[in-house]
């Protein structure tokens, strides 16, 4: 997934979870590493962790788009937008973000995902922590090949 990709997909949850638009910049960052995603008051511009992608799959970052989106709207209807304030707090419930700036904090120090499978087929990802043998599995939606990537979680810094 590229920046344009994020985009679209930031502008999409915001239509569909908030009903406002998203009229500003998201993009990856590969750097981010303490925290998944980022919003910034002055530019109102989302930052993602390409790391949490990797790590986490669609789901979770989903998740976290919702939080920094949460951020984003608050901040521009001029509501409580910080994590304390209660419009926050309620707004994420609603619409099912992540409750930090990140997926699972602690799972994520103790047992991240090592690998990253790809169906050849329909390119459906999965994330494992051990490793599977691509031999005697296939893809669970379309029972396609399955191709192994080692994600190398130090080699972002
Ligand atoms: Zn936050
Ligand atoms: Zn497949």
């Amino acid at each position: 997934m590229n920046d344009a990709e994020l985009q679209q997909w930031v502008e999409q949850i915001s239509q569909s979870s908030f009903g406002r638009p998203f009229l500003h910049q998201a993009r990856f960052n590969r750097r981010l590493r303490s925290t998944g995603g980022r919003y910034f008051t002055k530019s109102h511009d989302i930052e993602i962790s390409v790391l949490q992608l990797e790590t986490f799959g669609k789901v979770e970052v989903e998740k976290i788009i919702k939080h920094e989106l949460c951020h984003y709207h608050l901040h521009i209807l001029k509501r409580g937008y910080m994590h304390r304030d209660q419009d926050f707090k309620l707004l994420l419930k609603q619409v099912g973000g992540s409750r930090f700036c990140q997926a699972s904090p602690r799972a994520s120090t103790k047992q991240p995902y090592r690998y990253r499978l790809e169906c050849v087929a329909c390119k459906t990802e999965y994330y494992r922590k051990r490793k599977v043998d691509v031999r005697k599995f296939a893809c669970g939606k379309c029972r396609g090949k399955l191709k192994v990537y080692p994600l190398d979680l130090d080699t972002h810094s």
